[in-house]
């Protein structure tokens, strides 16, 4: 089987409701569809969703590199996944969503060729996942409030945006906290914007024994800090923005500098990539969780078939699809009942993708 068109797709899809995080807001996002043809006929699709402020893509950057992987690709067997990375790898450096977007197309492409869903092709853990949901930095009455409706929908972990204001954080946390009660694990994602100091000051204020993880308090390349901040707090830390490959891991776990890693694939070049942060993390002891960009239900269901084939992720974040309005170009890979999402057990990605 040989690769024979690369194609890309820039969609743009809007979000049902503004989100503000600590690095700004979004009201909607550009996404890349990536579309992979075979000679055998097979064809394969993955999403390639940048974020700048955290891989320094944007759509525009992938449009203007996928030339050069199609070039390194074509004729290429999509099945070999290790020599599709290899090839991409050895053309340019980075461009970890594009590159995503490429993977998760061949390994599509790799589940449809062997008539298997992905997930079991990985690993076959379980076909059902969980995600957490997401609520945005917002006032602490607004923040209770979206926590009591997302429970109510049968949520049983949240992730709490952070790291606008400490004062208006810690009030938030606590709050949220208290009124989900100790049965709903919260985490908490500052998105880089505190020091190591203010974490300190901030962890040793929230009151929450169901706050399971504090995730990338401090700016991406303070690792060397990061051993004394696990010391000296009582929550656990969690690397997302610190994170991208197994080198990464591997550095982080010699230093003892996290509790937790947060794998996106969009950060770690695809599910290839991810799978060697996972089985890094794995073999020190470090669980993982897998997070997301603003992702569709197409990004949504790779990351849920690598969930769903690694026993070492204890936690999903992929809810960014809920948070998006729906398109009419996208559909299966999964149902979702609140926080559960069920994997079709059609072969690859199971996502029927109408372009
Ligand atoms: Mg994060």
């Amino acid at each position: 089987m040989e690769i024979t068109a690369i194609t890309a797709f820039p969609r743009q899809v809007k979000l049902k409701t503004p989100f503000k995080l600590a690095l700004g807001e979004l009201r909607d996002i550009t996404t890349l569809i990536i579309k992979i043809e075979t000679d055998d006929g097979v064809t394969g699709y993955g999403e390639a969703s940048p974020y700048a402020p955290v891989n320094g893509e944007t759509n525009e950057t992938e449009q203007a590199a996928l030339p050069v992987f199609v070039n390194a690709l074509t004729g290429c067997d999509p099945r070999n996944l290790e020599q599709v990375h290899a090839r991409m790898d050895v053309v340019m450096a980075g461009h970890t969503a594009l590159k995503c977007g490429i993977d998760t197309a061949c390994s599509d492409i790799l589940g449809k060729a062997a008539s298997l869903p992905l997930w079991q092709l990985l690993g076959g853990h379980s076909h059902i996942v969980t995600t957490d949901i997401t609520i945005p930095i917002g006032t602490p009455t607004q923040m209770v409030a979206s926590a009591r409706t997302y429970v109510a929908a049968g949520f049983t972990a949240l992730k709490l945006k952070a790291g606008d204001n400490e004062a208006a954080d810690i009030a938030a946390i606590n709050a949220v906290c208290a009124a989900v009660g100790p049965t709903i694990s919260v985490k908490v994602d500052a998105n880089q914007a505190w020091t190591v100091s203010q974490t300190l000051r901030i962890a040793a204020q929230l009151r929450a024994p169901n706050l399971i993880a504090i995730e990338q308090p401090v700016p991406d390349w303070q690792l060397l800090s990061l051993p004394l901040l696990r010391a000296q707090s009582h929550v656990a830390l969690m690397l997302d923005e610190s994170i991208h490959n197994a080198h990464d891991a591997a550095d982080a776990i010699r230093l003892n500098a996290a509790d937790l890693i947060n794998i996106k694939l969009a950060k770690s070049g695809g599910l290839f990539g991810a799978a060697a942060i996972d089985a890094t993390a794995a073999a020190a002891g470090v669980p993982c969780m897998v997070g997301c960009n603003a992702e569709t239900r197409l990004g949504t269901a790779a990351s849920a078939h690598f969930i769903a084939a690694h026993e070492n992720v204890h936690y999903g974040d992929i809810d960014s699809f809920m948070l998006l309005a729906e398109t009419d170009w996208l559909s299966g890979g999964f149902t979702s009942d609140g926080p559960t999402l069920t994997l079709s057990d059609r072969p690859g990605l199971g996502v029927d993708v109408r372009l």
